[in-house]
């Protein structure tokens, strides 16, 4: 029997994602996760400030003699917009600015990334993935019926970032994961990991046509262990050092650089834009937007108001639905008939497909024990 449709009574945050609980309150596990754990391990004011130093006292030490003194990669998106100001302009760092192309590039997302990178006297990097193999994955995962689409994008960006950092001998990857965007996370079973290896090739087995020949692969284990204690490789994320508002963040962006504002988050990518903004809330019925608006009420940059009031429309005009079916079809080499199928075709999750989700939650039960992770992703 389905459930009885519920919406959290802090956040916007609803039984669409089926894993949810509430409390007698009505409050929901994914707020009570933020005040029990993210919250009081917070700190934007002179103790984090004092720990960001350390970090990029260690940083600059690691650097010394090197061209550059960390790594950090940048979509053109707000998180990665900032983190590059930040690292520059506050930090004084001498970050490689690393840019992996996929394909799917909107004009702003290339706009932004040249203006923050001349604004600030930077080196960018671009790594283009090779097109075929990038469409041929694209196009098993929809073949896939899952719901995290995103995937191949995803992983591309950040086993090209280890690779590099690895192969440069980089100690440092920045980032510019948040809580103050991103402390709601967006459930498993809309949006499984990009960093699983095993579904991507089990995926890709089944319904890829061509062999990854270039297609940067990294096996968590490698990454997360191997790289990370064999070699030293950390990720920092300096925005949970600072203050933080995403408006004023980009009031800054669009004044000082020139940057170019986007409808909504991760719409730099027209992929995403498509996949978030139509794909998975038509066909599965999951808008992550909630996510995204969740976040922001919780660190108080949106009222629950509002975000019902958005929420009420859909993200996608409705005008460029059909165009971009277009787009996406034409670019992934199928016609809009075969991607309107793939829409129709039955939904599947990732668990119907080999994973390493049991290697993920034994990863995520040691980090929350050794208190590195505070964000509940679930
Ligand atoms: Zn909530």
């Amino acid at each position: 029997m389905p459930r009885p449709y519920q919406r959290c009574t802090n956040c916007v945050m609803d039984t669409t994602d089926s894993q949810i609980t509430f409390d007698q309150r009505g409050v929901c596990d994914h707020c009570r996760t933020y005040y029990a754990h993210t919250l009081p391990a917070w700190d934007t004011g002179p103790t984090g400030r004092a720990e960001l130093e350390r970090i990029v006292d260690r940083i600059r030490a690691e650097g010394k003699g090197k061209d550059f003194d960390c790594i950090m990669g940048m979509s053109g998106g707000i998180d990665s917009s900032f983190l590059t100001h930040i690292a520059k302009a506050e930090l004084g760092l001498r970050p490689l600015v690393f840019h992996v192309d996929a394909g799917w590039n909107s004009q702003q997302a290339v706009n932004n990334i040249e203006r923050l990178v001349d604004g600030l006297g930077l080196d960018l990097f671009t790594q283009v993935i090779d097109w075929e193999e990038m469409r041929d994955l694209q196009l098993a995962f929809f073949k896939a019926g899952v719901p995290h689409l995103d995937v191949p994008q995803d992983h591309a960006f950040f086993a090209t970032m280890y690779d590099f950092a690895a192969k440069y001998n980089i100690k440092t990857i920045l980032t510019g994961a948040n809580y103050s965007t991103e402390c709601v996370r967006n459930p498993t079973e809309w949006m499984y990991f990009a960093t699983d290896v095993r579904q991507i090739l089990d995926i890709h087995r089944r319904f890829g046509t061509r062999p990854l020949a270039q297609f940067p692969l990294s096996n968590v284990l490698r990454h997360k262990v191997w790289l990370r204690y064999g070699r030293g490789i950390k990720v920092e994320r300096p925005l949970n050092y600072v203050p933080y508002m995403k408006e004023a963040a980009m009031d800054l962006l669009v004044e000082r650089y020139g940057w170019q504002r986007y409808p909504q988050k991760h719409f730099e990518s027209r992929f995403t834009r498509f996949y978030e903004g139509y794909w998975l809330p038509g066909k599965f019925g999951y808008d992550t937007r909630k996510v995204q608006y969740s976040s922001l009420i919780l660190t108080k940059q949106m009222t629950r108001e509002d975000a019902i009031e958005r929420l009420a429309h859909p993200a996608y005009d409705p005008a460029t639905v059909s165009q971009d079916f277009e787009y996406v079809a034409t670019k992934l080499g199928i016609s809009v008939t075969e991607l309107e199928g793939y829409f129709r075709a039955p939904n599947r999750t990732y668990r119907d497909y080999r994973s390493q989700a049991q290697t993920f939650a034994i990863g995520a039960r040691v980090m929350k024990w050794l208190g590195l992770e505070r964000a509940g992703k679930r």
